[in-house]
């Protein structure tokens, strides 16, 4: 779990995976084990496959309808959805004085529950919008209007942002990425085979359909589908890999405003810098792929306007379709939570207006949930499992026979200014410059993402705000951000069976190693070493120390390579190369602090468990998931993570403690020692 650049996570109108039956949100009288024997399937050898032995009972356990994927993670997320519920619930009920964070998370629901003004108002808040698309007649003015529709949340064409400067991590700077597309990456466009295609022709017919939907006659439809698919795969086809995506060197291009225009000369940079207001002191700005620039200039010349036109109006219905009445909702709902990734029902309404309120206010919600849901003596807790953490990462740096004395000292300076954020913020954020009413749910949607906008593009020529969360505190996921140097574990996390501020040491430390033992290895994983104690992407290994680190990253990706997931679908081990580094590291570095964390204590056996075999179990457990096959494939073709099987079995294999615990024999010799940390 690690958020990359903010700019990368731009949401897709795909669902989120999340929830089902809710468990309520009483305060347990005994601590939630990470450790549960009865998803153990005894049968399962754990030498040959763990996580058929940790996880093998939960098999059985049904994936509702809305779910791509159910399993461990979604039951924490159900709990935190029943307590954000009561929370909107009750704001909406009571309300607030206007301003208030009552009034702006209670109008914020109630609007998104009113489906009887949903129905009535149909697009008719989408109107203006359509209209400035309608009236594009030239490259300059289709450029200006791609900058408006960034402005409110629609991100058509390309992707831009700001963020922290890689190699100058003081610094916030303007950030254009590579974008534009509808299906979730660029692969989906190119790849040959039926199943590729049975996806492409199934996108086609769903735009038909949106385009229907919006009133367009069925052969009009049809047609305008055909041409957003045609301007898509070029826009694919200009664009890099996941792969070549991960080398933040090769996508860090810093070029002088002037520069533009020799760089991409058919993309008229200054009706949209001027569009977007970007300040005139900006004089520079990052390009993650110029060649994707490039192209795209040559294609907003080329491309006729009328096709441009209706890729515009298709992605403001795309982006707009989960906010608006039931026949946009279920249509958007087929295509991509049916079709693109196996889940059989639309979540009900009140989780996916929680998903939006979460992205539109997220802190103002937040506050309210630490309320009940992370008590101080939880915070001090994962504190302290922070610090072992660190101990035991300096340990490895220490030991790293293969590390040189000089690229030591930079990892151990790297580790001892890394920060962590645990739980929530400090000083929340200020949202009172949103208006947030009773209208039609997707205008309250659109002024969220306006103001999101205006409150990055305010960070310009600014000091970087290192007091600031990426995630909201409610939220089931973890980070480590390279260019801050900081690692971040929301509230929504740190909950059972994760972690239980009651729980013993072997629950907690198992069960987080996925989460605390991952995000600081994040920080020196193949992409994470490239940047130095500052956050700056700086080469601060010597020539040989990068050998060597390079050699063992080898061999993590013909290990991944090597698994199989489907009959012929592979992991790609260069694709989740950073994630297989932070699963391997992060279970050795959270194993080395739970020794350190429980030194001198005695441990007893728990249900006939050791207390190692009870981390490895915890941690195997916090894997417990069940997955779709079309959730399985899309996550081994766009996800920079292993499939959950293979982030059990993969930190295993070559893990001496592990196999101690579970009497297996030694691992062979052709896999001893993959591991970097
Ligand atoms: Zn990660």
């Amino acid at each position: 779990m690690n958020v990359h650049r903010i700019l990368l996570s731009l949401a897709l109108a795909a669902p989120l995976a999340i929830q089902s039956p809710a468990a309520p949100p009483v305060a347990a009288p005994h601590p939630i084990l990470g450790v549960d024997p009865s998803y153990i399937d005894p049968a399962a050898s754990p030498c040959r496959d763990f996580y058929a032995y940790a996880d093998g009972a939960f098999d059985k356990v049904p994936i509702p309808g809305e779910y791509a994927s159910y399993g461990v993670n979604q039951e924490i997320d159900e709990r935190n959805f029943a307590i954000l519920k009561g929370i909107l619930e009750s704001s909406a009920r009571t309300g607030g004085t206007k301003g208030s964070i009552a009034q702006r998370v209670g109008d914020f629901y109630a609007s998104g529950m009113d489906e009887a003004l949903i129905e009535k108002e149909g697009l008719k808040p989408l109107a203006p919008l359509f209209a400035a698309i309608e009236a594009i007649k030239t490259p300059a003015a289709l450029v200006a209007e791609m900058g408006r529709l960034h402005t409110q949340g629609v991100h058509a064409g390309f992707g831009f942002g700001v963020q922290v400067d890689d190699k100058d991590s003081s610094a916030m700077i303007a950030s254009f990425w590579q974008g534009g597309l509808g299906l979730p990456e660029r692969d989906y466009y190119l790849r040959p085979g039926k199943e590729a295609e049975a996806i492409r022709q199934a996108y086609v017919a769903h735009m038909t359909r949106m385009f229907e939907l919006a009133g367009d006659a069925p052969a009009s439809a049809r047609s305008q589908a055909d041409t957003v698919m045609a301007l898509e795969t070029k826009l694919a086809q200009a664009s890099r890999t996941l792969v070549d995506l991960r080398d933040p060197q090769a996508n860090y291009h810093k070029v002088a405003r002037k520069d533009l225009a020799a760089l991409a000369p058919g993309l008229d940079w200054n009706t949209y810098f001027a569009t977007v207001a970007l300040p005139a002191s900006e004089t520079s700005v990052l390009v993650g792929q110029p060649e994707f620039y490039k192209a795209l200039g040559a294609m907003l010349g080329s491309e006729p306007m009328e096709s441009w036109r209706t890729y515009l109006r298709w992605h403001v219905l795309r982006t707009a379709a989960p906010f608006l009445g039931s026949a946009f909702v279920g249509e958007n709902f087929a295509f991509y939570g049916r079709t693109l990734s196996g889940a059989t029902e639309l979540r009900p309404r009140w989780k996916r207006v929680l998903s939006a309120a979460d992205r539109a206010l997220g802190e103002d919600l937040g506050q309210l949930y630490v309320k009940t849901a992370f008590s101080p003596a939880a915070k001090a807790r994962a504190l302290e499992m922070v610090h072992f953490h660190k101990e035991a990462m300096r340990a490895r740096i220490l030991a790293a026979d293969w590390m040189g004395e000089a690229t030591k000292q930079q990892a151990l300076r790297k580790l001892d200014t890394m920060r962590a954020k645990v739980g929530y913020p400090d000083r929340w954020r200020d949202y009172s410059a949103l208006e947030i009413s009773r209208r039609p749910f997707v205008l309250n949607v659109e002024a969220a993402a306006a103001f999101e906008f205006r409150r990055r593009m305010a960070k310009l020529g600014k000091p970087v705000d290192r007091e600031e969360w990426h995630m909201t505190p409610q939220t089931n996921n973890a980070y480590y951000e390279p260019s801050l140097n900081e690692m971040c574990f929301p509230a929504g996390i740190l909950q059972p069976p994760f972690f239980d501020e009651k729980a013993d040491d072997a629950s907690n430390y198992g069960a987080l190693a996925s989460t605390i033992g991952h995000e600081l290895t994040h920080g020196f994983d193949d992409q994470g070493r490239q940047y130095d104690w500052q956050g700056n992407l700086k080469d601060w290994w010597t020539a040989d120390d990068a050998k060597r680190f390079e050699a063992r990253a080898d061999h993590i990706v013909k290990q991944y390579d090597a698994f199989e997931v489907l009959p012929g679908l592979h992991i790609n081990g260069k694709q989740t190369l950073g994630e297989n580094i932070a699963d391997i590291g992060g279970l050795r570095v959270s194993y080395e602090a739970f020794k350190l964390a429980t030194k001198g204590k005695e441990l007893k056996p728990v249900d006939g468990f050791t207390p190692d075999q009870r981390f490895f179990i915890a941690f195997a457990q916090g894997w417990r998931t069940n997955q779709r096959p079309q959730a399985l494939r899309l996550g081994v073709t766009t996800d920079v993570h292993s499939p959950v099987r293979w982030r059990v079995i993969g930190p295993v294999a070559d893990f001496p403690e592990f196999r101690k615990a579970f009497g297996c024999e030694a691992a062979p010799a052709t896999q001893a020692r993959t591991a970097i940390w």
